[in-house]
Formats: structure tokens, C-alpha cells, sequence
């Protein structure tokens, strides 16, 4: 089994993390999160000899799609995925504030998900965890051969999404965090949508808004 690589690049005003993972000496790659940019992804991409085969969206806000439908055109058969719930974001301007910065942008999703379903990529696979409370359809994709999290604006480093944007429930974000991403394993590498990767165990203890020990 071939190591899972995780690289990113920060984009937009928000410093968005866009994760690329790929395997070890394979072409096929998923996109988490593609902010904006759409061409220096592409150019990143190519420059590693990369094919973008499907974007991985883990929710609704402006700041973590809005280069989803040009990739889309710029690969060919790329597929997008997210949870199923978040669509009332994804696809209304106002709900994923993408009016707020002047440029209306909606996102169809190829294929919609929910808890515990599974995506393969060439031979990475991952697993969907619904984590709602920063948005109502949010989730993380979990490859568990490999120890990774992505989890979009769910867990940062030492501190949790934010819960006052529509659909946002504060209760429902501990919840997830506490009922579920606690429960994986403390080896399983955190990577957040802003700022520093984490790990569970890490956060478990040092996390001053979630911290279970
Ligand atoms: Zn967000």
C-alpha cells in the first residue's frame, strides 16, 4: 500500500487551506476545498504531473468552492462531492455568502453525501463523517488507512469553526467534534480548512473549546 501524500497551497483573502492528496508515485489526485485560483491550482497541479480526478467540498461557504466549476472545465471527468444537506448552502448565493463579496457563485454537487458513506479515487479511499454545527451539511472525509482528517472549518488547531452563520448550532459543532472526530484515533493527522494541522490526541487536550480530558 502506497503512502497517501497530503500538500496544500493557501489561497484567497481568507488564507483558505486547498488540499491535494494523491498516492505515492500515482497521477490521480483529490481536490479538498478549491478556494479560488482555479489556475494556479491547475498550473500546481500539472507542474506535478498530477490529474485531478475529484473535488472533495466540506461545506458551503464562498471561501471553500469557489474554483470548483473552473477546475471542472479544466479537467476532464472530474467529480465533485459533498454532504447532502448542504446544497441549501452550496447552490444560494446569500446562504454561502458568496453575494456578501459581489460574486453570486453556486456549486452543484455530482454526488451528494452522508455519514459513513465511502469514496475511492484510484486507490485512495476515505470515509464521510456528517459533522454539522459550523453549517448544517458539513462534513469531514476520513481516510483511515492512512491517518488523515480533512476537516474543513469543523476542528483547527486548538479551536473549532465558528457556529453565527446561517444554520450554524453551536451545540450540534461540540457534538461532532466530542460524539465523533474524538472518537478516532489520537494518531490521525487534523487538516484544517484555516491555519496549522493538528492531530485528535492533540486536540483532545489542548482544543480550550473542545477539550474532553
Ligand atoms: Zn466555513
Amino acid at each position: 500500500m502506497s503512502k497517501l501524500i497530503v500538500e496544500h497551497m493557501v489561497l484567497g483573502r481568507l488564507e483558505n487551506n486547498c488540499y491535494y492528496l494523491h498516492k505515492e508515485g500515482e497521477t490521480e489526485a483529490i481536490m479538498v476545498d478549491p478556494s479560488t485560483k482555479a489556475n494556479v491550482i491547475y498550473d500546481t497541479l500539472k507542474e506535478k504531473g498530477l490529474t485531478l480526478k475529484a473535488i472533495l467540498i466540506t461545506h458551503g461557504h464562498f471561501d471553500h468552492f469557489m474554483a470548483v466549476n473552473e477546475l471542472k472545465e479544466m479537467f476532464e471527468g472530474v467529480t465533485v462531492y459533498a454532504g447532502a444537506k448542504e446544497s441549501v448552502l452550496l447552490e444560494d448565493p446569500s446562504m454561502n455568502h458568496s453575494i456578501l463579496i459581489g460574486k453570486p457563485y453556486v456549486v452543484k454537487t455530482d454526488v451528494p453525501v452522508k455519514d459513513g458513506d465511502e469514496i475511492t479515487v484510484g486507490s485512495m479511499k476515505c470515509k464521510v463523517i456528517e459533522t454539522p454545527g459550523h453549517s448544517v451539511g458539513g462534513v469531514c472525509y476520513y481516510f483511515e488507512e492512512d491517518d488523515v482528517l480533512i476537516s474543513g472549518d469543523t476542528l483547527f488547531f486548538e479551536s473549532v469553526g465558528r457556529t453565527d452563520f446561517p444554520t450554524g448550532n453551536a451545540g450540534e459543532l461540540r457534538m461532532s467534534i466530542t460524539e465523533k472526530l474524538y472518537k478516532l484515533p489520537d494518531n490521525t493527522s487534523v487538516y484544517p480548512g484555516h491555519g496549522d494541522a493538528t492531530s485528535i490526541g492533540h486536540e483532545k487536550v489542548y482544543n480550550p473549546f473542545c477539550c474532553i480530558v
